[in-house]
């Protein structure tokens, strides 16, 4: 079997891959379990001077990444520079903080000691998705190479030469061989790497389906999981909301990486006094952004990643049109063999509609009007999905309560986009998944969290 890159912008197959057979899989995975043995061992400080130098790696090959992912996947090269520079900030806030993250905590009992000790657990499979091919890695790598674990990745099969430029850093940055490792296996042969002995824990980021797949397959042998999956993110535009601020941030949100993100703003929830308004501020804003060749620095919108997913979102656009949706943007396929899909407004978005109860992974705005707060969260949390939020209003107080206890989601921005931040913890709730990267809580995820009870 082989596994093909191919140029979304135009339609070319860059390179083809011979994918790894089940041997070589294996042995890969053992390798990587002998390896852990010795990296188990190491210390903080030898784990965080390599995270050091991760990070420096990273930052030096930045512009010949960011052309990689522009041809693999589409993704316009000055978005793919912040993505590794971003990429860079995890390893180097793991090399800090990992430490005191991992500390032992003392809990006092009647012992003579007792406290909690993290202890790594070996040897984790993260299956990837090619939306932020280099991001989503390196945001499960980093602490879990910080807290003495070790990986092996089964990315997306339209990204092989970012899966393999990953390994390849990590081996330049000085890292002990085959602490982490590329499978190059299609989706079928999950199963079977979950049932390896030497595996310990999944996470995978991508769509509900296939989390779905893989935390049965986990469950059914006792494996953890963390699963972060789609979403269908609501920002609310409230009637005393500055809605410049909301109008750009929400088309920013919604565009970011062509549309192809879990955290992109996807229904916009808008008071019906100010609904015309920020319609038409949206609408200008979003009709100015230029679509086109990834490898140009103007570009804003690049293709969609692939021909199918392309074509899967237009049908769920022309779907939500039929059943009433009023389309004020877009919607088109351009001509030519190219992934390509411009930013695109529906209006009118009601539950029923592909537009409103699924997720639509590209560069289009579901605007839903409502009356009031109360019906804006009502429409918010009626969904299956629960990843971000966010809440536009001048009233910071209502805004935080909000944001606490209104929206249901992994995390709720007031008057901001959703972004994730190695410092806070990123996950979801309902469908969106479970369990959190990043920050104290995402270093925690694969720990042997170990009572030690002295008398
Ligand atoms: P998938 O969820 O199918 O792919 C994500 C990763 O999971 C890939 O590595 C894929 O491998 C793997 N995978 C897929 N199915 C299985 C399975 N049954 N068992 C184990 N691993 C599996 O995403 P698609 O690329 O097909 O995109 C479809 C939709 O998913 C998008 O339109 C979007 O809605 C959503 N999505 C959400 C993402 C997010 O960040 N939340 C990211 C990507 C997609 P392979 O590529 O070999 O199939």
């Amino acid at each position: 079997m082989s596994i093909a890159s191919i140029n979304p912008a135009n339609g070319e197959t860059i390179k083809t891959y011979e994918a790894h057979n089940d041997d070589q899989v294996t042995g890969k995975i053992e390798q990587t379990h002998n390896a852990w043995l010795k990296w188990k061992l190491t210390t903080a400080e030898e784990r965080s001077t390599l995270l050091n130098q991760m990070a420096r790696v990273l930052n030096n090959r930045k512009q010949e990444l960011a052309k990689l992912m522009a041809v693999e996947m589409g993704k316009p090269v000055a978005q793919g520079i912040s993505e590794i520079e971003k990429c860079a900030s995890v390893c180097e806030y793991y090399a800090e903080h990992a430490a005191s993250h991992l500390q032992n905590q003392i809990i006092e009992t009647e012992a003579q000691k007792s406290y909690v000790s993290f202890q790594p657990i070996g040897v984790v499979l993260a299956i990837m998705p090619w939306n932020f091919p280099f991001w989503q890695v390196f945001r499960f790598l980093a602490p879990a190479l910080a807290a003495g674990n070790c990986g092996v990745l089964k990315h997306a099969s339209n990204v092989p030469g970012c899966a393999l430029a990953i390994e390849e850093i990590v081996q330049q940055a000085g890292f002990p061989e085959h602490v982490f490792q590329t499978l190059l296996v299609g989706s079928d042969k999950v199963d079977a790497i979950i049932e390896n002995p030497y595996i310990k824990a999944v996470t995978i980021t991508g769509s509900t389906q296939a989390g779905m797949k893989v935390a049965q397959k986990a469950g059914s042998l006792i494996k953890k999981t963390v699963l972060e999956l789609g979403g269908s993110d609501p920002y609310l535009i409230l009637e005393d909301a500055d809605l410049e601020l909301a109008a750009t941030t929400c088309t920013d949100s919604r565009l970011i990486n062509s549309g192809q993100s879990c955290i992109a703003a996807k229904r916009f929830i808008v008071v019906k006094e100010v609904a015309e308004k920020f319609t038409q501020l949206m609408l200008a804003k979003m009709k100015v952004k230029v679509m086109g060749d990834p490898l140009s620095e103007q570009t804003e919108v690049g293709p969609q990643a692939r021909i199918d997913l392309r074509d899967d979102l237009h049908q769920q656009v022309q779907a939500s049109i039929e059943k009433g949706a009023q389309c004020l943007l877009g919607g088109e396929v351009p001509e030519g063999t190219n992934a390509f899909y411009p930013p695109t407004i529906l209006t009118q978005v009601k539950k029923g509609m592909p537009a409103f109860d699924e997720e639509l992974f590209g560069p289009v705005a579901s605007i839903i009007e409502v009356a009031d707060e109360a019906e804006a969260l009502a429409v918010a949390n009626n969904s299956v999905f629960g990843l971000g939020s966010a809440v536009f209003t001048q009233d910071l107080e209502r805004g935080q309560r909000i944001a606490e206890t209104g929206l249901e989601a992994g995390s709720c921005f007031v008057n901001s986009l959703v972004k994730s931040d190695p410092r806070l913890p990123f996950g979801g709730i309902k469908e969106s998944g479970f369990g959190r990267e990043l920050g104290l809580f995402g270093i925690h995820e694969f720990v042997n969290i170990k009572t030690v009870y002295i008398r």
